[in-house]
């Protein structure tokens, strides 16, 4: 059966509709602030989506593009800034940035209070201390679109496949806070067929097509493909061999139209928190 992101997420953005009409109802409107320096296409569609989803729901956007050239401590500056102004209550810096611009100097750099992708330190160290009011996007959404479809974590064996920051380190804690056993492989991991054919739960967080085949996956299994890679026929396709393990598997996303969309839905979510939060202020 498939995991249907898309849909899913429609019914979460209406929910979050209401939280927002009712926030503009008390004078205030919730708002994102998005930047994004270069042209990098993909990174274009990545702002459009994170637009147009604002715009659904009735929350605020404002895009600040700058060049490639832009040096760090300018970056900074304009985030400082962002970051004094009450009319603004969230902050994304959409990635990659430039070679000359360290993201983690950048993420440390949004105020906690405005961290709506939920990269700060403080905000990752909250989900350790089981404090956290706001996740990172794809982890959440690949929970929350776990729990949609009934599928139980608590006891469950899961193996990510990915390590990074956004995704599979921050995903391993939330997920063991849901009381399941987590394996993380990465590109050093010997035999990750193995890992892989382990799991109850299987996430693959790479961007290599093809990457997990069906002899490495469990019967009757919950397959969740992050992977987003574009072919050279211009099709979008996942980490996985969508077309063979569908049948071999219990549960799978599609790509697109499973994690993707809950993402978004996700930092839709994070805005309406901290626009909240800021009301308590
Ligand atoms: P990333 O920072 O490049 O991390 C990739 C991870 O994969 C690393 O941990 C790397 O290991 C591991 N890896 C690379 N080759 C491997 C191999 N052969 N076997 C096992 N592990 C391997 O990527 P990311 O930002 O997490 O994104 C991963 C993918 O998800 C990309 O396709 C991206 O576009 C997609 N993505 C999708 C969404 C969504 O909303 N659907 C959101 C975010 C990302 P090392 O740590 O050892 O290098």
């Amino acid at each position: 059966m498939l995991l249907d992101g898309k849909a899913f997420s429609e019914k979460v953005k209406s929910q979050l509709k209401n939280k927002v009409d009712k926030l503009r109802k008390n004078g205030i409107v919730p708002a994102l602030a998005v930047i994004i320096v270069g042209d990098d296409p993909a990174s274009k569609i990545y702002v459009k989506n994170k637009k147009k989803a604002c715009e659904e729901i009735g929350i605020y956007s404002a895009e600040y593009a700058f060049k490639s050239d832009i040096t760090q401590e300018e970056l900074l500056e304009f985030i400082s800034d962002l970051n004094g102004n009450k009319e603004i209550h969230g902050i994304l810096t959409q990635l990659p940035l430039p070679k000359h611009i360290d993201p983690l100097i950048v993420a440390e750099s949004i105020s906690p209070a405005k961290d709506v992708d939920c990269f700060n330190e403080i905000n990752i160290g909250k989900i350790s201390s089981g404090r956290a009011k706001i996740f990172p996007c794809t982890p959440a959404g690949i929970i929350e679109l776990l729990k949609e479809n009934n599928i139980k974590i608590e006891g469950k064996a899961c193996t990510i496949v990915g390590r990074s920051n956004i995704v599979g380190k921050p995903l391993s804690l939330m997920l063991l806070n849901e009381n399941a056993t987590i394996t993380v492989c990465h590109s050093k991991t010997e035999n990750l067929k193995a890992f892989c054919k382990q799991a109850d739960i299987l996430i693959s967080a790479v961007g290599r097509p093809g990457l997990i085949t069906e002899d490495m996956v469990k019967e009757d299994s919950i397959v969740v493909d992050v992977g987003i890679n574009r072919l050279s026929s211009g099709k979008l396709c996942g980490d996985v061999d969508f077309d063979k393990i569908i049948g071999k598997a219990k549960f799978i996303t599609p790509v697109p139209g499973g994690v993707g969309p809950m993402t978004i839905a996700m930092l839709m979510k994070n805005l309406v928190i901290l626009a909240e939060e800021f009301t308590k202020r």
